[in-house]
């Protein structure tokens, strides 16, 4: 692997050497076990920092992981730092930096590499765990969340919602008469709409809403912070958006959605929450489709 920046590579090599030494290992045991706590790399490198602070006092402890867009970061960055890429098998696993007021004496870096050597393993596990959560939560065709994602984000919302009053709406999304795109134009060109829909709204609505497939044609929004005045209004833009989208597979291929949408000022329970969103999408769609309908 390529080292593009400026810091000292540490793989399991700086174990192995420290091992050698014959030196009093047990705080570097003690830690290895303790990083075994958990998969999860919040926790895991919290552990380290608590165990590192122990032998080398560091002001701040910064972790970070560009492909999968992972930051972690304790106490406030100092003058004097010493920098670190993790690799296993050629594999980058994140850069470390620890930082403090006063410089870092040899033997002070030398046990840090040592104790960074012990991180290898623990944190490409939670890596590896982190990436199958993250496939578990997305839809493989669009990119974007999945059920599951949802589910979990709409509990979270209203938990939020039932705890500090911060009103919310959910818009659920079906692209009307989509069947006819399948059996006019092929399912390949059905899924090459599926994407541009998906990513036509994810443009559309605010970067802190989030957007979900929850099946086949049909897409939800949960709006944060969002009365349903609000709501109408965003839904309002997306389906011209929508309307708007022209798709090309082998010939052009134009699509309207139809939009049901709930919010908390009309909701007792979270399960209400989808199904009023779901009943007034019926509406619309009684109504002739491509027209959004407010959940009275
Ligand atoms: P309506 O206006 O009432 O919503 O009609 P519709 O045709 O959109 O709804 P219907 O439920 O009858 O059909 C949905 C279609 O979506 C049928 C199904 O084959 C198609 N579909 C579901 N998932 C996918 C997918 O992943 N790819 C493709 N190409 N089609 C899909
Ligand atoms: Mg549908
Ligand atoms: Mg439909």
């Amino acid at each position: 692997m390529k080292n593009t920046s400026n810091a000292k590579i540490i793989g399991l090599d700086n174990y192995r050497n420290s091992t050698a030494l014959g030196e009093d290992l047990s705080n570097l045991s003690l830690l290895s076990l303790r990083l075994q706590q958990s998969i999860e790399i919040d926790p895991i490198l919290r552990t380290f920092c608590e165990e590192t602070a122990e032998l080398v006092p560091c002001d701040s402890v910064e972790y970070e992981n560009k492909v999968i867009d992972v930051n972690f970061t304790t106490g406030s960055t100092q003058k004097h730092h010493c920098k670190y890429q993790l690799v296993l098998d050629d594999e980058p696993l994140g850069e470390i930096i620890c930082t403090r007021k006063n410089p870092f004496s040899i033997r002070e870096t030398d046990l840090i590499e040592r104790l960074l050597s012990l991180l290898i393993y623990p944190l490409r596990n939670a890596l590896l765990y982190h990436d199958a959560i993250a496939q578990a939560h997305r839809d493989p065709l669009t990119k974007i969340g999945n059920r599951a994602a949802f589910d979990e984000a709409i509990n979270k919302e209203f938990s939020s919602y039932k705890r500090h009053q911060a009103d919310f709406s959910l818009m659920i999304i079906d692209i009307d008469f989509f069947k006819k795109v399948n059996d006019t134009h092929g399912h390949i060109a059905g899924d090459k709409v599926l994407t541009s829909v998906a990513k036509v709204i994810h443009d559309t609505i605010r970067r802190s809403d989030e957007v979900y497939r929850y099946g086949g044609e049909e897409f939800v929004v949960i709006l944060s912070n969002t009365k349903q005045g609000g709501a109408k209004f965003i839904a309002e833009r997306v389906r011209k958006e929508i309307q708007k989208l022209t798709t090309h597979f082998n010939q052009k291929i134009k699509v309207t959605a139809s939009i049901g949408i709930s919010s908390s000022e009309v909701v007792q329970d979270v399960t209400e929450v989808l199904d009023y969103a779901d009943k007034a999408l019926y509406q619309a769609k009684e109504k002739g489709r491509n027209c959004v309908v407010l959940k009275p």
